[in-house]
């Protein structure tokens, strides 16, 4: 598992420059979902400070969208923020709008103070620019632009009617935040669960990872909205990614403890080992069963690998191995 695999997170995927307002499936009104094609959902958060666009999503085309459905309501002094909740380029690409020399709406961008590096990272700045040749009239004038108020713990904004708490859950990857909005028993998971379930960009991740989806799941949330799930996934998918990753252990740790050590085959052969198919891996229903084979096979694999390395470390099966 790399250190920085972009490509797993964009199999093959072609992008668009338009953004859809999402019809309110019985969630706060004051809560705008944005989506943009199959890739990610975004939000628009309407306090009576503050207007909030919870990530930028891909480029300023689409960040554009946003302001405009956000612009009407800044209006009585509201003024605008901006949120990251990571650096990963479907959530922060469209910054380059609300700071620095491209900005069109200055506000501030607030972010985890590990976002900033990830922008100067070689791996993002290649990846940019194959974006840039591969996809022209989507990333041709992207600009990197960081966050700009940079925090490193529970970060509380006071919307006025509604509270807004970043909280920081780790795993996906290190700089990760995740809203809840008390007042309203609302919980915007970003990227810390998903459907079919979310991915750690390292393998230390993935502890971090399962500790943030417990985290989340104990607050008494009633809506629950993500990033990349149905809007209608509510509180129920934080339950089964903490399922799925709790069967995946049980089968890497009985495969540890009879004798299993270090694959050497390739991902279909390493899940045939471990006895653990994607299919019985998650409930048994076509929403479920019916993901993209990258989900099944290569993804499913790398959580495997992820998982046994955990175990390995923490001495599991020590005694059977040579
Ligand atoms: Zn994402």
């Amino acid at each position: 598992m790399g250190l920085f695999v972009w490509e797993e997170y964009n199999y093959g995927m072609s992008h668009t420059n338009e953004l859809l307002r999402i019809e309110n499936g019985g969630w706060d009104e004051r809560i705008v979902v944005c989506r943009n094609g199959d890739l990610v959902d975004t939000f628009i958060i309407v306090t009576e400070r503050f207007v909030l666009l919870v990530d930028t999503v891909i480029n300023p085309q689409t960040a554009a969208q946003m302001l405009a459905w956000a612009r009407p309501h800044l209006e009585r002094g509201r003024q605008l923020l901006i949120i990251n909740t990571h650096a990963d380029y479907d959530h922060c690409w469209g910054n380059q709008l609300f700071a620095g020399e491209t900005a069109v709406h200055p506000a501030p961008i607030i972010g985890s103070h590990l976002s900033s590096a990830k922008f100067q990272m070689p791996e993002t700045k290649d990846y940019l620019a194959k974006m840039k040749e591969l996809e022209p009239e989507i990333f041709g004038e992207l600009v990197f632009t960081p966050p700009t108020l940079l925090i490193s713990h529970e970060f509380v904004i006071d919307g006025g009617d509604l509270t807004v708490k970043l909280l920081p859950t780790p795993g996906h990857t290190d700089d990760h935040y995740s809203l809840y909005l008390p007042e309203i028993n609302t919980v915007l998971a970003a990227d810390a669960a998903e459907m079919p379930y979310p991915m750690a960009r390292t393998p230390d991740g993935l502890p971090q990872m399962r500790d943030s989806l417990a985290r989340l799941a104990a607050l008494p949330a009633e809506t629950v909205l993500y990033c990349h799930a149905p809007v209608t996934a509510g509180r129920q998918l934080l339950l089964d990614n903490i399922a799925y990753f709790d069967l995946v252990e049980a089968k890497c740790r009985a495969a540890l403890l009879s004798g299993f050590s270090a694959p050497q085959g390739d991902d279909m052969m390493l899940i045939d080992q471990i006895n653990c198919p994607y299919q019985t891996t998650v409930p048994d229903t076509p929403e479920w069963q019916n993901v993209h084979d990258y989900y099944k096979t290569t993804g499913h694999a790398s959580q495997i690998r992820a998982m046994l390395h955990w175990l390995e470390q923490a001495g599991v099966g020590k005694e059977n191995r040579p």
